[in-house]
């Protein structure tokens, strides 16, 4: 909604999520700035005014079933979201605080707005008194359904993210995965939230859609009107409202260089990435859909070093059959032809879970049935993608990578459970690769920890910063109150990292990167210096990482690494990294 008020010229700050400029409307999602009428009725207006609220309530209530139900077709992947509007239904259908509303209209005869604001503004007083953060959640869940309510009764409509039809800058408290399906990227040219990390789902959306957008800035549906001027600096996290004609000037002047620069990195997409003394690191594309396959070559990609299957699970009702997992694997192999494609075994559990599913609530998921664990619970579920791998490898490079192994006897489980599918194979008849190669994530600190075991046993390795920080660092990596620590650079996590590298080297195997960490050009002299063989990213971070790489030598980045291993703190590290990097790489000022 475009308000006639603008604001004045401000600047406000927030986490830099995803890179580049972007100028444009802002469109306020959830919030409107309202003022509440508060007005006196007379008694032969009082029933009207009761039927205006219970109409408005029920189109709520009608509004929300449809989303629901419009979200259910698209499958398990929604589950929580589903699960959120289920518990708006539900507030919105008990009595409690349309009953309180009502009665406040005849007794206070006033209009139905100022009652519910009454009503509401009592209701949360008392939320106050109770210290308990579940009912905390609640709170939130209320005000956000009965805002829905106010707007009804007051004639504004609710902004729908599907009905805009000019390119806007997004902003919300922040977009939820249910939202974001509705999204028509075309039409937006930025995200702007109040709450969220570098890895919470906007952030992860937005960059993915090469969006700019930053997360994080406290307040902003409060201080910014439907139509205001916005500039977002996805590099400093700066957004800058109504701003002067000089300050728009200089942004276009950047954003236009930011484009020359990207495109030139693009053109040379092609070349392999090697150092200045001719250290090649091989460069692979992370996906996780088939359709993305071509957006890894689009941007230079060797290769395919994380194909995670979850989509092949999450996107339908029923499990996917052997000869399902046979024929998109197939697929991509034959699309990605002889070049390497890892592809990872079933990761549920964590934050992702199967529909039709009956296995117990979990306290702790990323510490509970995830992942291999989960696999070797369901054992049959497991050898249904097993033997779709196993048959698929003969069309193509197919490496197959397991989630989340944390001793060496899980991986001689997945052996057996492999020769197992082989038996049966042979037994039907049906050909498969009998030679797949098979690797481990290493992901969990104690892996790192004996890399050099695992390194008698496995093909290679694939280290997921991702989740080795979560757990290295006690970080829930979806808790945007603790992202402040989730630090790539500390000394720990180095540690780790480099005793994998080192126990690789020793027997040999192959080392790659898949984790976010290996698309981050911050922390390239780190893992050049290492020595390591492949990093695997974002499709679009490929073009920066191979100009580094191409830009450097083997030798600064160890005698980087060295400097590094004498700083004690991470923000030590990474000031220090940022240094360099900055003085070596000036047209990288945009990124680093
Ligand atoms: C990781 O943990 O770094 C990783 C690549 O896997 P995911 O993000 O899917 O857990
Ligand atoms: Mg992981």
């Amino acid at each position: 909604m475009v308000l006639e008020k603008k604001n004045k010229e401000l600047e406000l700050t927030g986490i830099a999520a995803s890179q580049g400029i972007t100028i444009g409307k802002a469109f306020l999602v959830d919030k409107e700035k309202i003022k509440i009428p508060n007005v006196k009725i007379n008694f032969d207006e009082v029933s009207l005014e009761v039927e205006k609220f219970y109409n408005c309530l029920n189109q709520v209530i009608e509004e929300i079933t449809e989303l629901k139900n419009k979200i259910k077709e698209k499958g398990e992947i929604y589950k929580e979201e589903i699960l959120i509007l289920d518990m708006q239904l539900l507030i919105l259908n008990d009595s409690m605080i349309s009953k309180k509303t009502v009665e406040i209209i005849k007794e206070k005869k006033i209009n139905s707005e100022w009652a519910l604001s009454i009503t509401l503004k009592n209701v949360f007083k008392k939320f106050e008194e109770i210290n308990d953060p579940y009912i905390a959640e609640r709170k939130s869940d209320i005000k956000y359904v009965f805002q829905r309510v106010m707007n009804c009764l007051m004639g504004k409509k609710f902004s729908k993210i599907d009905e805009i039809k000019k390119p806007v800058i997004l902003v919300g408290h922040d977009f939820s995965p249910a939202e974001t399906i509705q999204m028509n990227f075309s039409k937006i040219k930025g995200f702007i939230t109040e709450v969220g990390s570098k890895t919470s789902h906007t952030a992860i959306i937005a960059r993915s859609q090469e969006i700019p957008a930053i997360v994080g800035v406290a307040n902003i549906t409060d201080i910014v009107n439907g139509g205001d001027d916005l500039i977002i600096d996805g590099f400093t996290g700066n957004v800058y409202v109504n701003p002067s004609q000089e300050i728009i000037k200089k942004f276009q002047k950047t954003r236009e260089e930011y484009k020359v620069f990207v495109n030139n990195l693009i053109k040379k997409k092609d070349r392999r990435a090697v150092t200045k003394d001719g250290f090649m690191v091989d460069i692979y594309g992370n996906i996780e859909m088939p359709t993305e396959l071509e957006s890894v070559f689009e941007h230079g990609g060797e290769g395919v070093g994380l194909f995670r299957t979850e989509y092949l699970y999450l996107s339908k009702e029923e499990l996917p059959t052997e000869e399902q997992h046979f024929e998109v694997y197939k697929e991509i192999a034959e699309n990605t032809s002889d070049k390497p494609l890892v592809i990872r075994t079933l990761d549920v559990g964590g934050d992702k879970f199967l529909k039709n599913y009956d296995g117990e609530p979990q306290l702790n998921p990323a510490m509970g049935l995830r992942a291999i664990r989960f696999c070797f619970k369901e054992k049959e579920i497991f050898k249904l993608q097993l033997k779709g791998l196993l048959r698929a490898g003969l069309y193509g490079n197919i490496k197959v990578l397991f989630p989340m192994v944390s001793g060496p006897g899980e991986f001689f489980t997945i052996k057996n459970i492999i020769n197992e599918c082989k038996k049966e194979l042979k037994e039907q008849k049906i050909e498969f690769k009998d030679d797949l190669e098979i690797g481990i994530m290493i992901e969990i600190p104690s892996a790192a920890v004996i890399a050099d075991i695992f390194s008698k046993y496995v093909d290679f390795f694939s280290i997921g910063t991702n989740d080795l920080i979560q757990y290295t660092l006690a970080i829930d990596r979806l808790n945007q109150d603790v992202s402040y620590l989730y630090e790539p650079a500390h000394p720990a996590v180095i540690r780790l990292i480099e005793n994998t590298i080192k126990a690789a080297k020793n027997k040999n195997i192959p080392v790659n990167m898949c984790g976010e960490m290996a698309g981050e050009v911050l922390y390239l002299p780190i893992l050049l210096a290492l020595e390591i063989d492949a990093l695997s990213m974002n499709p679009v971070a490929i073009p920066f990482v191979k100009e580094i790489i191409c830009n450097m030598t083997l030798k600064e980045a160890k005698e980087i690494y060295k400097n590094i291993k004498n700083l004690e703190e991470c923000k030590k590290i990474e000031e220090y990294l940022k240094n360099i990097l900055k003085s070596k790489f000036k047209d990288f000022s945009f990124i680093i």
